[in-house]
């Protein structure tokens, strides 16, 4: 059952596109709402502090999007340029003096990291209830562990990404439990931390990866394949199950500089009964997880200085 008064449908033949950009428009319309109320509940508003190592073109964009989409909720945002050449002891100071600021709720290490930072090294330094894009080690053994209670709050974040596309498949009303799920990808931001949430969800899971035997025979099997490779137009028509639930997290430019995923959306769209586009899809949902994983950080934090 689809909640077509909560995300517009757009069919494409008979399979039904998602629009991660329209969701994501409406939970943040809903957090700005939120984080209004916040400065005569707590005194302050959530406060995101962005540290970004060099230039590079991409991640530069990304800090950018990720400033401007706080400004629009009324998160405060901080970022943090530090030259390419800055040396890991410096990050790592950086890093411990806004673990020590009382008035700073998220810390976000832009990735990747010039090779000369250890970047385990980075998130490891981030203090585990500031983390928002959810990467310290103690907070993915927190997702990997078997959770009993259902209900059970978790205290850390989810890596954004994974988070989203959850949010995303559940607001659309897809069925996730006792279903067959495939991931393609297997990296520490996207393809695990999915296949651990789309496990909670009582999905039954496969994990693929570039050294998979007969790729195409699991996927054909999937009822909700997720693909996360970074290969323009990877995954054709022919390696998807009628009526599957496809969502597309690559971002990948074509030679023309425009965009496109890791699916071949026009040959894929018109065996899947639900779809995900590139852009529009995915990607605007990273960022709006983001916001939520920083007004979650703010209101622990808020709630246990209450505690003491
Ligand atoms: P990654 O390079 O870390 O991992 C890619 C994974 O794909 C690896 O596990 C690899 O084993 C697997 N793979 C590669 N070629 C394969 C093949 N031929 N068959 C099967 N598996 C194969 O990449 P990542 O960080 O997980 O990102 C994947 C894609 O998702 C990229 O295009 C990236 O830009 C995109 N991405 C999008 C968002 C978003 O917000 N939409 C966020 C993160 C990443």
């Amino acid at each position: 059952m689809f909640v077509a008064t909560k995300i517009r449908i757009f069919c494409y033949l008979r399979s039904v596109i998602l629009s991660g950009k329209e969701l994501s428009d409406r939970l943040k319309a809903g957090m700005a709402r939120e984080v209004a109320t916040f400065p005569s509940r707590y005194g302050r508003v959530p406060h995101l502090a962005v540290l970004l190592v060099g230039d590079d073109p991409a991640s530069v964009t990304y800090v950018r999007n990720k400033a401007r989409a706080s400004e629009k909720i009324g998160i405060r945002n901080t970022t943090i340029t530090l030259p390419a050449t800055t040396s890991e002891d410096e990050l790592l100071g950086r890093i411990a003096a806004l673990n020590d600021d009382p008035d700073v709720d998220g810390i976000l290490v832009q990735l990747p990291l010039p090779p000369h930072i250890d970047e385990l090294k980075a998130i490891k330094a981030i203090a585990r209830e500031k983390d928002v894009d959810g990467f310290h080690p103690e907070n993915v053994a927190a997702l990997w562990r078997r959770r009993t209670e259902p209900e059970e709050n978790p205290q850390y974040c989810v890596p954004c990404t994974p988070r989203g596309i959850i949010r995303l498949i559940k607001e659309a009303g897809v069925r996730i439990e006792g279903r067959r799920a495939v991931v393609i990808g297997r990296s520490n931001i996207v393809g695990l931390p999915i296949s651990k949430l789309l496990l909670n969800e009582n999905a039954t899971v496969t994990i693929c990866h570039s050294r998979t035997v007969g790729l195409g025979e699991i996927t054909r099997e999937a009822d909700i394949l997720v693909v996360a490779i970074g290969d323009p137009e990877f995954i054709k028509g022919d390696m998807v199950k009628e009526g599957a639930v496809v969502i597309d997290v690559g971002i990948n430019r074509r030679p023309d500089g425009t965009l496109c995923g890791d699916v071949d959306f026009k040959e894929v769209a018109p065996r899947a009964s639900v779809i995900t586009p590139v852009p529009g899809g995915v990607g605007p949902m990273t960022i709006c997880m983001l916001m939520e994983n920083t007004i979650d950080c703010f209101i622990n934090r808020e709630n246990s200085k209450l505690e003491r």
